[in-house]
């Protein structure tokens, strides 16, 4: 290892050490624990501020085209070399309102990523992905699925919340996209979950609706993809789950295969 790349990697301890990684999960079914007529008539959860139809194409934002930083994160030797490359970034305008940059968390590698839209209000407030009502519920799912938050990644597609829920912008997307890119490439999953149809649509660069995208198998790269829901757009409509849990028992009877 090269002196340059010893003091990278003692920067991202101490950024770790001070940043810390705090893990608090729930547990239990992944049934809300409210009222249907409650779920159906929240408001839409903070982590997932998009309708789950529509078209959403990202582009390639010209901060990102023009950032000469982006070359080094292909060599980050693991995340948290990553998480300092990326450093506190500002190359979209997301970074003015947020609290925290949500980066992602979990085992690295790891068989199973889920990959989000973006951070809520509890996210931002907590520096932590899916952590709010949607999250809960994310964990029930993964923890139906005999897994625990720990054993796969969880990310989302851009780190800092945007403002008002709101979908990010293409360029927003496109700013954030190659860390997303690069944490896939470290964390090397044999299958990425999206979720929701930002994500989808973000990383299978179509704008084809999610009811068409969800429950298809498609690919990544060289990585396997399932499209399904987002949590918050099961708990607004509960009658979803099954086929989200669908979706989930697919992924399971993949992972379950043997692997070359
Ligand atoms: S959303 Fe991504 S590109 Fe934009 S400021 Fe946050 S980390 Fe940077």
């Amino acid at each position: 290892m090269s002196d340059e790349l010893r003091e990278l990697v003692g920067a991202a301890r101490t950024f770790l050490q001070v940043h810390g990684r705090g893990r608090h999960f729930a547990t239990g079914d992944w049934e809300p624990k409210v009222p249907r007529e409650r779920a159906e008539a929240a408001p839409p959860a903070p982590d997932a501020g998009a309708p789950e139809e529509g078209p959403f194409v990202h582009a390639a934002g010209p901060v990102a085209a023009e950032d000469p930083s982006l070359a080094s994160l292909a060599s980050a030797p693991d995340m948290e070399t990553l998480r300092v490359l990326w450093g506190e970034c500002a190359r979209c305008p997301l970074s003015a309102g947020r609290n925290h940059l949500v980066f992602g968390e979990g085992a690295v590698p790891a068989d199973l990523m889920f990959v989000g839209e973006g951070p809520g209000e509890q996210e931002d407030l907590q520096g932590r992905p899916f952590v709010g009502r949607a999250g809960e519920l994310l964990t029930k799912m993964i923890e139906a699925m005999g897994l625990t938050r720990e054993r796969v990644f969880i990310a989302n597609v851009v780190k800092c919340r945007p403002p008002g829920n709101r979908d990010p912008e293409p360029g927003e997307v496109g700013a954030c996209l190659p860390v997303l890119r690069a944490q896939i490439r470290l964390i090397r999953p044999r299958v990425i979950v999206s979720l929701g149809r930002v994500s989808a649509q973000t990383l299978l660069e179509t704008s084809a609706p999610i009811s068409r995208l969800r429950g298809q198998w498609q690919r990544f790269g060289d990585v396997e993809l399932l499209p399904t829901f987002h949590p918050a757009y099961l708990l607004r409509s509960p009658e979803k789950k099954k086929e989200a849990w669908q979706d989930l028992q697919r992924v399971m009877e993949r992972l379950r295969e043997p692997h070359g």
